[in-house]
């Protein structure tokens, strides 16, 4: 995932997943993928207020919510019940910091690992025993960075690669 992405890129995208380009949200999704920490509506309705002066929280929300129903992102439930939107769809883990409620992404060649060690036949047998189909792996990692500077540091490394890439 790219955070500089060009507006044309953004059209192109939104047509293959069928949804409608407009202004307010090319800006909403531009500031969506800008960002490694997970934000919440609000957050994301604080970002583009300025730029955007006619939005309402109620349309960041509705747009958001088209985002996740079009496949261009996915929701994370936070503390206290609030969401979490991250514009990074595929199968990636989290880490949640206990104290502080921050989100960061595990680096995928962690995530991969992990994911690629839940034996299939587990998740099979659950789908049969309960008739659910699994669409989506989410695994939350919860606990605390040894020292917070680790988390600085790891959100700036993500957003480097994820800039360099
Ligand atoms: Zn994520």
């Amino acid at each position: 995932m790219t955070t500089h992405v060009t507006t044309d890129q953004i059209q192109q995208l939104f047509s293959r997943h069928r949804l409608r380009c407009t202004r307010q949200r090319r800006a909403l999704y531009e500031a969506l993928i800008s960002t490694r920490s997970h934000p919440t509506a609000d957050q994301l309705f604080q970002k583009v207020a300025h730029s955007e002066q006619d939005i309402s929280l109620a349309t960041v929300y509705n747009t958001l919510e088209a985002f996740c129903r079009a496949g261009l992102a996915q929701k994370l439930l936070g503390r206290g019940g609030s969401t979490r939107y991250d514009a990074a769809t595929h199968n990636h883990l989290h880490l949640r910091d206990a104290q502080s409620d921050t989100v960061t992404d595990v680096p995928d060649s962690i995530g991969e690992r992990i994911l690629k060690n839940i034996p299939q036949h587990i998740l099979t047998d659950l789908e049969k025993e309960l008739g659910f189909r699994i669409t989506q792996l989410q695994i939350e990692l919860v606990g605390q960075f040894a020292d917070t500077k680790d988390a600085a540091n790891l959100a700036v490394n993500r957003a480097m690669e994820a800039s360099s890439s």
